[in-house]
């Protein structure tokens, strides 16, 4: 019988990373801050080299070849993106710096527009900061008010006092698909569904989603949903937001320029349509491109594949950092993904990234840009792993080798 580990071919997928066989501080590099940023794999560095040498040229204004062609390959990328999401159409695709400036855009184009004094926004306490701070802001803004599902010990979000949270008042529902400090897999579909029994619109940031679980935005019912490319081996730089087309023609531009008008004169200017209208100025056109080859790729291993060899080694993980004497993991949602946060006795969680990386081993340790998230463990900070599926189980064994001497050097 086929196990789930066979699915991936662990050395094959490993070669395909270049990094990942380079040494750090004299010992084979273990990466384990994917929820950070993900490494590349050589066909998106080679596609972007391509590019750059033999391809280069502006989108969208040349008559030239070379500009069409780069145009071509971006309204494919588009289309990537669509069925990544499986969006109904790739009109509904908007090309954005990254999962930040998706929800600042929606933020203002939406939020500005259509919000009220004395409506409400809710966001869970378990938000990254990016998808906190633009609502808070907005409330204090428009005057609206600012609500904050709580969460249970496991870091789960509480549905009984989402629920009493609802009224007829609330506008925007803004939640995470997965917790980058935690880990916890929200429930989105129900999340959104409550919303929508208000006449709430969602806003998901799957920026910890879409690299791990497959996710189909029509399905969830999802009114919009962004993403980082970054996190799923594409160049810095691009991100996306979905939003469903009535929605993004509903909402004023949210940056004036060349790219996302129609005409303009000395009296009036009129807008492209959507998403071209969220396009102002040059789009990051060799970053969409790298995209393209990111997706190429992860569709070449499939999410199902992914989810399930990262859900392996989210379970050998927490089995063997729960076995170390005085580690503690904040964040035991019963759904969670290939993210662990933990603290150690009393150590500063930066000593034990310091003494870690010794060993070779890359973990993020600080807030993880979710105070509120500490604010509600009671602590400062924590250590962050967090897997992706080019991770292998030695590598486990590395990382808790590498915490023991983090307890030898503080003993
Ligand atoms: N949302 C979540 C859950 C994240 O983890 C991050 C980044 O860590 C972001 C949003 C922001 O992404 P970016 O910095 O790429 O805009």
């Amino acid at each position: 019988m086929s196990t789930k580990t066979e699915i991936i071919n662990i050395e094959q997928i490993r070669k395909d990373f270049p990094i990942l066989s380079t040494q750090m501080n004299g010992k084979p590099l273990v990466y384990l801050d994917n929820a950070a940023s993900t490494q590349k794999p050589q066909s998106v560095i080679d596609r972007l080299t391509k590019f750059y040498r033999d391809e280069y040229a502006t989108v969208s204004r040349g008559v030239y070849a070379l500009s069409q062609q780069a145009t071509i390959e971006c309204m494919q990328v588009r289309e990537k993106c669509a069925q990544l999401l499986n969006a109904a159409k790739s009109e509904e695709i908007v090309f954005v710096r990254g999962a930040t400036e998706g929800i600042n855009l929606i933020a203002s184009a939406y939020g500005e527009k259509f919000l009220k004094p004395g409506d409400e926004v809710i966001v869970s306490n378990i938000e990254h900061h990016a998808n906190f701070v633009p609502w808070q802001q907005l409330c204090k803004k428009v005057g609206a008010a600012f609500k904050v599902i709580p969460v249970n010990d496991a870091g789960e979000l509480l549905l009984d006092e989402y629920k009493q949270l609802l009224t007829d008042k609330t506008k925007i529902v803004a939640v995470g698909q997965v917790s980058n400090a935690l880990g916890t897999i929200n429930p989105i579909k129900e999340i959104v569904a409550l919303a929508h029994g208000v006449g709430a619109i969602t806003v998901i940031d799957g920026a910890q989603g879409v690299p791990h679980l497959k996710t189909d935005v029509q399905d969830i019912d999802a009114d919009f949903y962004v993403f980082s490319g970054h996190k799923i081996f594409a160049p810095t730089g691009i991100g996306v937001v979905y939003g469903k087309e009535k929605l993004l023609e509903a909402m004023d531009p949210y940056q004036y320029g060349g790219e996302m008008v129609q005409s303009v004169s000395i009296e009036e200017t009129t807008f492209a349509q959507v998403p071209q209208k969220f396009e102002a100025g040059t789009t990051a056109f060799a970053q969409i491109i790298g995209l393209g080859a990111a997706l190429d790729y992860v569709n070449k291993i499939g999410l199902d594949n992914i989810a399930a060899y990262e859900h392996e080694l989210l379970l050998e993980a927490t089995k063997k950092l729960e076995a170390v004497e005085g580690l503690r993991i904040i964040g035991t949602a019963v759904n969670k993904a290939s993210v662990i946060s933990f603290e150690l006795k009393d150590i500063h969680p930066h000593d034990i990234g310091t003494i870690v990386d010794q060993e070779g081993v890359a973990i993020r340790t600080g807030h993880h840009c979710a105070q509120p998230t500490m604010q509600r463990f009671g602590v400062p900070a924590t250590a962050r792993a967090s897997f992706c599926f080019y991770n292998t189980k030695e590598e486990i064994d590395a990382l808790v080798a590498a915490i023991e001497k983090v307890k030898q050097v503080f003993s």
